[in-house]
């Protein structure tokens, strides 16, 4: 049995389990503070889990406005770290791309909630009263101003603009870390899962691998995404399922913003790639999707873009977003393991947070302990299971 053990330094040496959003991000933040990082990837190739099924929507804005439950203990802390998360994307996507050698796609474009029928009334005005509650910027459009942002918009009575929403080209941005890692001097080990830990007096110390080779390290960080965990101390996961539809369009022909209409959202892409989601389903981990649900997402987006009318989806897919018990990220040290940390639970909104899951988890590993934004998120707090 090999055991990958050589030390190049005297820096930590780090074992990320899992090359996605979190893994990924945090793979870069612990390399710019000085560690040896080798990231494991059950895949031919990092970015291809949830980050690539992705919509890239970049949404503090509608996503704590709309999609946050107002009476979850932690909806303002989720709040504040989402408006952070849209705050360092700039800075992020452009030392991606420079690091990487590759474009991210990224924009701030501002994303615009439409109210087109009278039975979203309620939904809209609480979304309107959530976003006011939390201090999250968001501007009132009447039809005549909703028009002049988005011609191509289907008739709306009003709508809500939050101007510091925006979104990135995810599939780019995942090659583009990538790179970035192994150019940063990262080591990226794909095609195999992780399956257990080494474990040293009951201290994490690497990961065993499916064909049983053992990676040793100091610590190991689990962003494994909606995937069984790697070990029992840490939270519980709940996949769930999205399917999710791109259409080809002339780019002249899309959106401008990000439009998030309550049957269906749309973020276009740059290549003419206007992509539509999604359903919601928890608890799936199949990767399949259905004709039914796909039709029911075309329909919607036909509903709010209707230069989409007659224009078939020309690809589909199905991704699984990563959910702990409370909805909310899990970040930091694991309870009774020394050595193992966590970057999980992005859920909804896994890639609009990772350059803070990152940042938090190199913190936890490096320094003992969450930054104070992120402390909240701890994943040792109770009702994780
Ligand atoms: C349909 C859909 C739409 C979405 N839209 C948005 C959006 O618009 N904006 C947004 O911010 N978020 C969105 N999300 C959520 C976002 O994609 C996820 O929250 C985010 O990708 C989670 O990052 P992660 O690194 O935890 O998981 P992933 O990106 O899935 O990465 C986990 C990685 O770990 C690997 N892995 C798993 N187990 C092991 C193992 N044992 N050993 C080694 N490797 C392993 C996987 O192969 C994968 O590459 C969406 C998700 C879906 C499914």
């Amino acid at each position: 049995m090999a055991v990958s053990n050589i030390r190049r330094s005297s820096a930590p040496r780090i074992a990320v389990a899992g090359g996605g959003a979190a893994g990924l991000s945090a793979a870069l933040a612990l390399l710019a503070r000085g560690a040896e990082v080798i990231v494991i990837e059950a895949r031919g190739r990092p970015g291809q889990g949830a980050m690539w099924a992705s919509g890239g929507m970049l949404a503090p804005g509608f996503e704590c406005a709309a999609e946050t439950d107002p009476d979850h203990k932690l909806a303002e802390a989720f709040a504040a770290l989402c408006a952070r998360a849209g705050r360092v994307w700039p800075e992020f996507a452009a030392r991606a791309e420079a690091d990487g050698g590759a474009p991210a796609g990224y924009a701030r474009t501002g994303s615009i909630l439409p109210l087109s029928s009278e039975d979203e009334t309620a939904r809209f005005e609480a979304a309107a009263a959530q976003a006011a509650r939390l201090g999250i910027p968001a501007e009132r459009l009447d039809a005549a101003e909703a028009a002049r942002r988005e011609p191509g918009l289907a008739a709306v009575s009003e709508a809500l603009w939050f101007a510091d929403d925006g979104q990135v080209d995810n599939r780019a941005l995942g090659e583009a870390l990538a790179r970035a890692v192994e150019r940063a001097g990262g080591t990226l080990r794909c095609g195999e899962p992780a399956t257990g830990l080494i474990e040293t007096g009951g201290a994490a110390r690497g990961v065993v691998l499916a064909s049983g080779e053992r990676i040793e390290a100091d610590a190991v960080l689990a962003a494994t995404g909606a995937a069984a965990g790697l070990h029992p101390a840490l939270p519980a996961i709940t996949p769930v399922k999205g399917q999710m539809i791109a259409f080809s369009m002339p780019p002249e022909a899309m959106p401008r913003a990000v439009i998030r209409g309550f049957g269906a959202y749309l973020s276009a892409k740059p290549g003419g790639r206007l992509v539509a989601g999604a359903s919601s389903e928890p608890g799936e981990a199949g990767l399949e999707t259905d004709p039914a649900t796909l039709e029911r997402l075309a329909q919607a987006a036909r509903r709010i873009w209707p230069a989409l009318e007659g224009v078939p989806p020309s690809e589909s897919w199905a991704g699984l977003r990563p959910a702990t018990a409370d909805g909310m990220p899990a970040l930091g040290a694991a309870r009774g393991v020394e050595g193992l940390f966590m970057a999980l639970g992005g859920r909804r909104n896994g890639v609009l947070l990772s350059p803070l899951m990152g940042e938090a988890a190199a913190a936890a590993v490096l320094d003992g302990a969450l930054p104070g934004w992120a402390a909240a998120f701890h994943g040792a707090r109770d009702g994780l299971g």
